[in-house]
This record gives structure tokens, C-alpha cells and sequence, in this order.
């Protein structure tokens, strides 16, 4: 492992976040050794006020379990330094530029920084605007990124000017938009399956395949992000992103190399070639939901902090079309929701059967020979089922389903770096390939805000689906109209 030296600035420390996430990804780096355990500090900065002992204890805490020792926790957290903050303060980046340089000599960093917002979105301008306003980047030779969460805008227009502001002080490769779905193992695997096999990419492509369908499934409901979700939406807070990328990386064309410019600029194209419906379009291949009462289970309008006249979608389901040679006339399913059967995320790839079908003329199979399926178990489990036909055993020639299956061992589990470890770092060693860049967001805006205008202004008629169940019937008749069907029923 090259190990890097850099100083953090995370911004959030004190948030739920850094405590759950952030700090255990940053240390496993540092147990690893992908970060320079010599030279590496972080500093951390919150509105409460905190001593860097708090902080330590902070972090040790969140860390200690993951640790081979107590010391090694310990060790850790020490490099770990507090600064209470306002962010929306021009003078306290004054007081953190002149820390930060004090801590970068300490610890001879040599001007690597990495920044990393993690706040509520409102902030996000602010910050990085000032940062670059009171000289909190380095200018020695060495890297400033910055890392900043979702949610990247609430439409096109809120995006773009988040994006402005973010240029006035970062380069757009000095960006890194975390999605974490890109970080995750069977999301990067799709891109290995793609292009390491012939035997797939051969038949990647309209020619050999029926549809696609991606499922990206919840069995909760909002719990306590109800002040958060009812003003997003599920469009919003799954479709326009996560949804989205997973897209780009189904449909892209084979990349120049794996570099990540080279991996861009095909998802980009990629993006582009998705076709942005009309308000017409839209009514027709997007359908909504909202769920309702189950037992104790109450309805989305009379939970904690959901107004009762909320029209706020907690399912999505819609058909993506890409018009380009490769997937002209193949539909792109795709679905979210809360409150469904089950929580996982899958990609259903359906191909076509054969034109002429020998078995059945001649009587040697009970019922049609079914679809040839390629699934992607992105989660919980990492998977991979490839189902066929083949022979039932025993004299003569009926046919039966063949699945072939793939599942990720106890070991390579282990080996599966959570997303947070593995986009961080990703991020210190300059590789941008699992983040989103603006073109993608930008036009996955465009997408979505269409759909987002019709819903505001068309009454929907919620609730309309029941707690448990895959959301609601015109998911199914979405569909059926192509005549296709869920694989995942
Ligand atoms: P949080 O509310 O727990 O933490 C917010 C942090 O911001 C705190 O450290 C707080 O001190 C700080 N803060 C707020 N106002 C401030 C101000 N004026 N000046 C200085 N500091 C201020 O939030 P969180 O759950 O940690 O989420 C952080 C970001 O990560 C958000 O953008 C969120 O959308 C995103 N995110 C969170 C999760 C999650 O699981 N929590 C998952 C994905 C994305």
C-alpha cells in the first residue's frame, strides 16, 4: 500500500455521520496503511463546543471495537484535533487557514488536503466558498480535494448553483460527489462482469436483451428522517442519484481504459443518450406511491413529523429508455420504495428466448423455456444467479431452469471494504472513477425534474400501496403494457 500523507478538515465532526461512518472508514485507511500513519491529522469542526479530549473520546469510541488494541485506537484519535465552528462565520476560516498550517508543518503533510463536507446541504456552498476566500487550501505543490454528501441540489436549478459556487473555489476535478452506491462491491463488479467477459458484453446489447430492471428496495419506513424526506421525495432522495448511476454503468459503451476521465466520459455519453420525457411522456412511464396503513403499521401521513396533507412519493417505479445503437427499444425499469417486502438492492438483466423454440414443437418440456436472467444481488448479499434452461436429468429431453450461482464467501466478505473506506480512499489517491461528476448529475436533474413538475402539479391519488407488499398495481401494469413482468416479484 502507498501510504498517504494528508490533513483532513472535516466539517460535521460532531454529527451523526463522522460518528458512524467516517471515522471507522478513515481508520480503517490508517490500520491499513493507506494513510501515512506519521503524517496525518485531521481537523475536526462542529457548532458545539468541544475540547480535542472530547473529540478524542469521540472517536475512540467509534473506532475501539474495529481496533487490534486500545493503543492503536488511541493512537489514532491523538492525531485528531477540534475546532468549534461557524460555518457561516468569514472569520473563524481565518483561525482554522492559520491551524491548518500549523498542523500541515507539524506533521509535514506537504500541503495534502482533503475537505470534507458533511452538513446539512445548505452549507455546503458556504463552505467552500470561504475556504477558498480565508487561503484554508494549500498552495505548495501539494493536492486540495474535497469530498462533499449528498444531496447535490433539489433540482437542476439548485444543483447549478450549488456547482457555481463549489467553482469558485474548487476545479471540477478537485471535486469528489460521493454516492456511496459507487462505492459499493457488486455496483463496481457490474463494470469487471461487463468488460472482463465477452461472453457477456457480447450480448450487452439490444439484439439479446429483453429489458433490464433495477430494484433498490426498503422494508422501512422514514423513521426519524421524516423533515428530511417529506420535502425530497423518493425521486429525489433514490432515483435521481443512486438509481441513476447505476444506469450510466449498465449502459455506458467500453471505456477508453479504466481511468476514471475515461470511465466519465462514457457514463456521461452515456446519460446523454437517455431520453428526457415530455410532461406527457412522464405521466405515462413514471408511476408513484405512497404508502398506507398496515395493522400497527401507520399510513406515510400519520407519521411523526409527515404533514397529513402530504403528497410526498415514498415509491417510485418508471421506464427509462437510452436512444442510442446499443439499447434502442430496450426498457430500463426501474423501481424504489419504503416500506416493501424486503430490503435489498438488484439488477435484473432479462434476455430475449429464442426466436424458434425446438423443445416445445416437440413436446419435451412441461411449460414455455423461460427467459435466460442475469442477476446482480448488490445487496445485502453480493451475488450473481445466472438462470438458464437446461436438461432434466433422466432418459429423453425435457428441459428444465439451470441457475448458475455465485456467492461472495466469508472471506472475500471480509475483504469488502465498507463504501466510505473505500471512496475515501479513493478520494486521497486522486481517482474520481466512483464519484459523480457534474455532466451526471446535471443531466440526471434534467431527467428528473420533468417527472418532479407533472407530480406537483397532477393530484396523486395516495395512499396507494399496502405496507409489505412491492409497491403499488400500476408498477405491475407499467409493465405488463410492454408485455413484461417483475422478476422480483
Ligand atoms: P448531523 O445533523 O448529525 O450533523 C451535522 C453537523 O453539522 C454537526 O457536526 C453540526 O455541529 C454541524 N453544524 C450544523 N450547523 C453548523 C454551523 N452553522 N456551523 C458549524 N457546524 C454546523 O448530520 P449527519 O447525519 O451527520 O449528515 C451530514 C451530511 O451527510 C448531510 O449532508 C447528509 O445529507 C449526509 N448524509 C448522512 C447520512 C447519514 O446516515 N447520517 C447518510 C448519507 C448522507
Amino acid at each position: 500500500a502507498t501510504a498517504t500523507r494528508a490533513l483532513f478538515m472535516l466539517f460535521g465532526a460532531t454529527g451523526d455521520l463522522a460518528k458512524r461512518k467516517l471515522y471507522p472508514s478513515i481508520f480503517n485507511l490508517y490500520k491499513k496503511g493507506y494513510i501515512d500513519n506519521k503524517h496525518f491529522a485531521l481537523i475536526g469542526t462542529g457548532r458545539r463546543e468541544w475540547s480535542n479530549d472530547k473529540f478524542h473520546d469521540v472517536v475512540f469510541e467509534s473506532v475501539k471495537d474495529n481496533a487490534e488494541s486500545e493503543d492503536q485506537a488511541k493512537d489514532f484519535a491523538s492525531h485528531f484535533y477540534y475546532m468549534s465552528h461557524d460555518v457561516t462565520n468569514p472569520e473563524h476560516y481565518d483561525a482554522l487557514s492559520e491551524y491548518a498550517n500549523k498542523l500541515d508543518a507539524e506533521y509535514d503533510a506537504q500541503g495534502n488536503r482533503i475537505f470534507y463536507i458533511s452538513m446539512a446541504p445548505n452549507f455546503f456552498g458556504t463552505v467552500a466558498k470561504n475556504l477558498k476566500a480565508h487561503n484554508c487550501l494549500s498552495n505548495n505543490g501539494g493536492f486540495n480535494r474535497l469530498i462533499i454528501e449528498k444531496p447535490f441540489g433539489r433540482d437542476y436549478e439548485s444543483a447549478e448553483e450549488l456547482n457555481n459556487a463549489l467553482g469558485k473555489s474548487f476545479n471540477e476535478n478537485q471535486v469528489y460527489r460521493i454516492d456511496h452506491y459507487l462505492g459499493k462491491e457488486m455496483v463496481q463488479n457490474i463494470i469487471a462482469l461487463r468488460f472482463g467477459n465477452p461472453l457477456i458484453e457480447g450480448m450487452w446489447n439490444n439484439k439479446y436483451i429483453k429489458n433490464v430492471q433495477v430494484t433498490l428496495s426498503e422494508k422501512l419506513g422514514v423513521e426519524e428522517r421524516a423533515g428530511y424526506y417529506d420535502g425530497a421525495g423518493a425521486l429525489r432522495d433514490m432515483t435521481q442519484n443512486h438509481t441513476m448511476q447505476m444506469l450510466s454503468i449498465l449502459t455506458m459503451e467500453e471505456p477508453v481504459s479504466f481511468k476514471d476521465i475515461d470511465v466519465r466520459s462514457e457514463k456521461i455519453r452515456a446519460l446523454r443518450s437517455m431520453r428526457i420525457y415530455t410532461p406527457d411522456e412522464a405521466r405515462e412511464n413514471f408511476v408513484r406511491g405512497q404508502y398506507g396503513k398496515n395493522g400497527d403499521q401507520a399510513d406515510y401521513r400519520h407519521e411523526d413529523n409527515v404533514p397529513e396533507d402530504s403528497n410526498t412519493e415514498t415509491y417510485v417505479a418508471g421506464k427509462v429508455m437510452f436512444d442510442n445503437q446499443r439499447w434502442a427499444n430496450v426498457p430500463f425499469y426501474v423501481r424504489t420504495g419504503k416500506m416493501l417486502a424486503d430490503k435489498f438492492t438488484r439488477i435484473d438483466i432479462v434476455f430475449k428466448k429464442p426466436i424458434i423454440d425446438i423443445f416445445a414443437a416437440a413436446g419435451k418440456q412441461s411449460g414455455d423455456l423461460q427467459n435466460n436472467v442475469l442477476t446482480l444481488f448488490v445487496d445485502p448479499v453480493n451475488k450473481v444467479i445466472l438462470h438458464l434452461n437446461g436438461k432434466k436429468a433422466g432418459q429423453g429431453m425435457e428441459m428444465q431452469p439451470l441457475d448458475l450461482t455465485h456467492t461472495q464467501s466469508d472471506e472475500e466478505k471480509a475483504a469488502t471494504p465498507e463504501p466510505y473506506e473505500r471512496l475515501i480512499h479513493d478520494a486521497i489517491l486522486g481517482d474520481a472513477t466512483n464519484f459523480a461528476s457534474w455532466d451526471e448529475v446535471s443531466r440526471a436533474w434534467k431527467f428528473a425534474d420533468v417527472i418532479r413538475n407533472v407530480w406537483d402539479t397532477d393530484k396523486p391519488d395516495f395512499p396507494n400501496y399496502t405496507p409489505g407488499s412491492m409497491g403499488p398495481k400500476a408498477a405491475d401494469d407499467l409493465l405488463a403494457r410492454d408485455g413484461n413482468e417483475w422478476i422480483k416479484k
